[in-house]
């Protein structure tokens, strides 16, 4: 069994990841801060292992879509493994997770700005197992306009945001549930809570008229924010401002 670092892992993967191997292994550990088996917290140097779900499933045209689902367990409680299984729509193991924040200023002039943030877990790529294999939610968002971005710093971001097209929209449902929609399509949806300061900050730079939507694969929500390094890193950064229809405005 090959050991990345401190990681063993199983040779198999490589039949899906191909050269993108030693790359995916890196950003799995980037966020991983827990042992998926012990729950204990992961020590630096700690002999671990690496256990990937792969599901497996083919669009209309029959193209290969898979999700990668890892685990990193301390070896001592999980030997490495990958598991394959072949699903008839991979959309449906599919969720949504994401994040609000306000970031203050850039080139939305001054007002502050709302910030909703989100992926899908597991990630869903797409094209040929061990070759050059695409992201599916990064290539439907840059196919709405969204840009790659390169960077991880916020300000960078909000200063190189520019509007996406005009398939995609920012709506407040009933209840204060903001709904993130492409083509008709919900894509993401998150439920405010005015009471809380920060939401009620978010909620006025909404009314402003412009939501900066950050997404993509390899994003990492933890309990003390957001890590974009990994998603820069690997090119699966993009971000984009998103209109809110004119009759939800101030
Ligand atoms: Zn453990």
């Amino acid at each position: 069994m090959p050991i990345t670092s401190n990681v063993a892992w199983d040779r198999r993967l490589e039949v899906f990841k191909g050269r993108d191997t030693a790359q995916y292994i890196d950003s799995v550990m980037a966020s991983a801060k827990h042992c998926a088996a012990c729950r204990l917290r992961l020590g630096t140097g700690d002999a671990l292992s690496l256990t990937v779900d792969i599901t497996e499933s083919h669009d209309l045209e029959d193209t290969v879509c898979l999700t990668f689902d890892p685990a990193v367990c301390h070896l001592r409680c999980q030997e490495p493994g990958l598991r394959v299984r072949q699903t008839d729509d991979a959309m449906d193991a599919l969720a949504s997770i994401g994040a609000r924040m306000v970031l203050s200023g850039g080139g939305l002039g001054k007002t502050n700005i709302p910030v909703l943030a989100y992926t899908l877990v597991p990630s869903l790529v797409f094209g040929e197992p061990g070759g050059e294999m695409t992201s599916a939610l990064v290539s439907a968002l840059l196919n709405h306009g969204f840009q790659l971005s390169l960077t991880a710093s916020y300000r960078d971001i909000v200063q190189q945001a520019i509007p996406v097209g005009n398939t995609c929209t920012c709506t407040l449902a009933g209840g204060g549930t903001v709904q993130l929609h492409i083509d008709g399509e919900l894509m993401h949806s998150q439920q405010l809570d005015e009471a809380d300061a920060g939401d009620a900050a978010w909620l006025e730079g909404y009314k402003a008229g412009h939501v900066l939507v950050i997404s993509g694969d390899n994003l990492v929500f933890t309990d003390t924010g957001l890590e974009l390094a990994a998603a820069a890193r690997l090119g699966t950064l993009v971000a984009g401002i998103v209109p809110v229809p004119q009759n939800l405005r101030n």
